[in-house]
Parts: structure tokens; sequence; C-alpha cells
């Protein structure tokens, strides 16, 4: 507890005006400048590499070195061409949807989609999983395109709140439905390696809506998820 001058208890939760405000209306866009793909890919690359560069240099690295040599080249093509390539919408993949002839009216839930992204406050690895889950609005995609729609928006710097509501809002779109499910179950490096050192924790988010708002289909779903 602590005590203001006049002797008064401060409750260890601050009151709610004690509390920063929303700097920024609700957004899951991953903020980007307006002038991003100002720059063709191979123009990103040979700036990032110039950059890396010098993060190299000022740690006191020797780049004539032949092992560090290719390093900043390396790590350009590495942001540039994968893991920072589900920035660019043209990377955004293309759903195949089917109509749903055979009237399939359950749940269908893609589980242990491998999620590896970028934490956007360290620039280190996220790592996990993820299961998504639908209820067909008439029409069904192709399986493999869930797993393409997890690993697009992994593909960035991020959060895993934002990655979770950023997968929940492309199935929507895609699926022509609000009965969409998704759970991110992943480690964070930043978690790991540095600061705390946790070695044994994991991040769980979710989203819920439409059908999966009811309990017992949540539940449905979350036995899927655990088998
Ligand atoms: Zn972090």
């Amino acid at each position: 507890m602590l005590m203001k001058k006049n002797g008064a208890v401060i409750p260890f939760a601050l009151p709610i005006e004690d509390l920063e405000p929303e700097q920024h209306a609700a957004s899951i866009d991953t903020p980007m400048r307006a002038d991003a793909f100002a720059l063709a890919p191979d123009e990103k690359i040979a700036r990032i590499e110039k950059h890396f560069r010098g993060i190299m240099e000022t740690l006191g690295l020797d780049l004539t070195d032949d092992s560090l040599q290719g390093t900043p080249k390396r790590v350009a093509k590495m942001f540039v061409n994968e893991v920072f390539s589900g920035l660019d919408p043209e990377t955004r993949p293309e759903p195949t949807l089917f109509a749903n002839k055979f009237g399939y009216k359950g749940m269908l839930v893609e589980r242990d989609i491998t999620v590896h992204s970028f934490c956007e406050h360290h620039f280190v690895p996220i790592i996990g999983k993820a299961t998504v889950a639908y209820f067909s609005s008439g029409q069904v995609i192709g399986l493999s395109k869930l797993d393409r729609i997890v690993k697009h928006f992994a593909a960035r710097p991020q959060v895993q709140e934002r990655l979770t509501e950023q997968i929940a809002a492309e199935l929507k779109r895609v699926l022509r439905t609000d009965d969409v499910a998704v759970l991110v179950d992943a480690e964070h490096m930043c978690v790991k390696l540095r600061g705390v050192k946790d070695e044994c924790s994991s991040t769980v988010t979710t989203h819920f809506s439409g059908r999966f708002e009811d309990a017992e289909v949540r539940n449905e779903f979350l036995i899927y998820h655990k088998r």
C-alpha cells in the first residue's frame, strides 16, 4: 500500500483517470508510411544492407572477415524477401473458393499452422502455432489457403494481438462470414532471451466471432484445438 502525504491509503489499482489515455483510434492495420512502396524491393535491399553494415561496424565487427562479409546483404534479403514479405499487399494470398456442394454444415478446423513472426518491439522471432476455424456461408476454401493467410500476416513485424485480429479479419473477408475463430499460441524470443528471460512462458490470443461467441461452439473448437 502507498500512503499519500495526508495519510490516505492509495489502493494498488490506479483510478481509471490516472491511466494513459488511448493515443490512437483502434486499428488492426500494421502502421505503415504512405510511401511504404515507393521503393522497389531491390532498392530496399540495397538500403537495408547499407544500414545493417553500419550496425555491425558500430558493434566493432570486422566486415572484411569472410564469415561476416555477406551478412548485411543476407539480412537485407531475408527482411525484404522472406520474414517481412507480408508487408507487401502484393503478397496477400488470393483465395480459391469452391461451392459447398456437399452441404457440409460442421465446423472446419485447421490446426497447428506454423507461425513464424517477428516481435516489432525487439525484432526477434515469435514462434508458435495457430488454429483457425469457420463455418461455411455457402462456399469453402482450399485448405492450404488458411495456412497461407496465417503465414502472410505473420511475415511482418508484429504483436501477437494484432496478428490474431488481422488473421480473423481476413478470414471473414475471404469466407464472407463472421463465423470464424482464431487461436494463436506462441513463444516470444524477446521474453525468453532477454529482459525477464522467462524460458517457459507462452502467449495465447484468441478471436471468436459469430457462432463462435456461443460457449458450446467455442468449447467444441477448443476440444479440437487441444485434441
Ligand atoms: Zn518484443
